[in-house]
């Protein structure tokens, strides 16, 4: 039976203040402590279940886009490290905000196996953008779109 593996980027910019997910604000917490032990539960998993198996893979937040390029290389290495399969043509999946999708982070992603976006995106209105304490405004969101396609292509969103 396939399975599917959730994994958690507890890490935001700033905090949108309607969230209920578990996040912090990212501000000189050793987030490369946090990857380390994503990277030794991902082994562990592994072990356990056969890895084979996981087909769908989904790294959520928090803002799984506030990692810097090179932290987002080690994440998807180990990925890789313990679901092969999932780099390798399965569904893979990274949440991603608008206003901190840059060039290199998609094209780090897009090397890593990622196939899939999913754009916070809660509205293009600007004044509710603005009353829910979002960060991009909605000409971030079509240059986003329009520097995935670019970049990361054929990646879907
Ligand atoms: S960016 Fe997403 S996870 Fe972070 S505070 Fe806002 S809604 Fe919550």
């Amino acid at each position: 039976m396939a399975q599917s593996v959730y994994i958690h980027i507890p890490f935001c910019s700033r905090i949108c203040p309607y969230c209920d997910f578990n996040k912090y604000v990212v501000k000189g917490q050793s987030v490369e402590d946090y990857l380390h032990g994503l990277q030794q539960e991902m082994e562990r998993t592994a072990l356990q279940h056969r890895p084979e198996q996981i087909k769908t893979l989904f790294i959520g937040g928090g803002t799984p886009t506030t990692l810097t390029p090179k932290q987002m290389d080690f994440l998807l290495e180990s990925v890789y490290q313990s679901f092969p399969t999932v780099s390798e043509g399965g569904e893979f999946t990274v949440e991603a905000n608008p206003e901190s999708m840059t060039e290199e982070l998609l094209a780090v992603m897009k090397a890593g196996g990622v196939n899939r976006l999913s754009i916070g995106v809660q509205t293009f209105e600007p004044s509710l953008l603005k009353k829910l304490g979002r960060m991009h405004t909605p000409q971030e969101v079509y240059t986003g779109v329009e520097l995935a396609q670019k970049i990361a292509s054929p990646i879907f969103l």
